[in-house]
């Protein structure tokens, strides 16, 4: 007989669900609203949203817009973003992360302290990802984005460096940069770390690894373009080799599901809890072959 579980302590983080919940206020008031970007990093999610009139356009879209309602979504935007929105009569909705606002102000008010004292402001994060130019933005662009340790060899070690993180990255990755950068300092030049590494994510860590570990089988869903999402199933597969990473509940093979094991469901701070429902639901469903005893869920 197998047995199903859903990690209960999956799904949206606190900023993904306020910003989810704004949308459907919003959208209940009627009238056109637009999201500036995906509003969530799951396509699914996005699209029960456009389902119920939510229109997702991107930042040259938003430039073009003129007297309308916009959404801005947990991942924050850079200080442009509210310059055009008065420019062009834009009513913000700003449901940004308050822990991702949080960071930009520590970033604008370091960016000011050190630009009088030529220091660097180095964030650790993915180029191009949505909370990254909201936080380059606080720089007018002149911070450097570390990826991998191998970036760091941009940096000059004969002045300041303050140095940040994306809030979804892992934080051995960015206590090793740390490390690394500290170690080649220069005499006379200071350097700060500062962890703004969200507890959403790496809290998750320990228990997704244990919840992992205590089944035979791992089904993770989440959007392929969540970055928190990657780090989670990192985590899983480590410690499961049986772990699977899907898009939507409709990708379950059940030939990959044995008799007699235990199927774990989990997923990433954007993963809604209904597609995780959905998982168990398509896995039950095939539970006359799969012998499936009891869905915890
Ligand atoms: S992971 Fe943390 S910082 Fe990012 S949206 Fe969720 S609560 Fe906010």
């Amino acid at each position: 007989m197998s047995k199903i579980e859903i990690d209960k302590q999956s799904g949206c983080c606190f900023g993904v669900s306020k910003a989810i919940s704004k949308a459907e206020e919003e959208l209940q008031k009627g009238g056109t609203l637009y999201c500036l970007g995906d509003i969530v990093h799951n396509h699914l999610e996005v699209e029960r949203l456009a389902k119920m009139g939510l229109i997702t356009i991107d930042h040259e879209q938003f430039k073009e817009l003129k007297n309308a309602r916009v959404l801005l979504r947990a991942h924050g935007e850079p200080p442009s973003t509210y310059e055009i929105a008065k420019q062009n009569n834009i009513e913000i909705i700003d449901a940004s992360c308050p822990v991702v606002l949080g960071l930009q102000k520590r970033i604008k008010r370091k960016y000011s302290t050190k630009l009088s004292e030529d220091g660097q402001i180095v964030i650790y994060g993915k180029i191009g990802h949505a909370e990254v130019n909201g936080l380059l933005g606080q720089t007018d662009e002149s911070a450097i984005i570390i990826e991998k340790k191998e970036d760091i060899d941009s940096l000059d070690f004969s002045r300041d460096i303050s140095l940040f993180s994306q809030t979804t990255k892992p934080l051995d990755g960015f206590m090793e940069i740390g490390e690394m950068i500290k170690a080649r300092m220069q005499e006379g030049a200071n350097f700060e770390i500062f962890d703004t590494i969200c507890r959403q994510v790496s809290n998750r860590v320990p228990n997704i690894k244990e919840f992992a570990a205590s089944h035979d089988i791992i089904f993770f869903i989440a959007g392929a373009k969540s970055s928190n999402g990657k780090v989670l199933f990192a985590e899983c597969k480590n410690v499961n080799p049986n772990s699977y990473f899907i898009n939507s509940p409709d990708e379950i093979d059940e030939s990959l599901i044995g008799k007699n094991v235990t199927v774990g469901i989990c997923g990433a701070t954007s993963t809604p809890m209904w597609q995780m429902e959905a998982v168990a639901k398509n896995i039950a469903k095939a539970g006359a072959s799969l012998q499936i005893e009891k869905a915890a869920f």
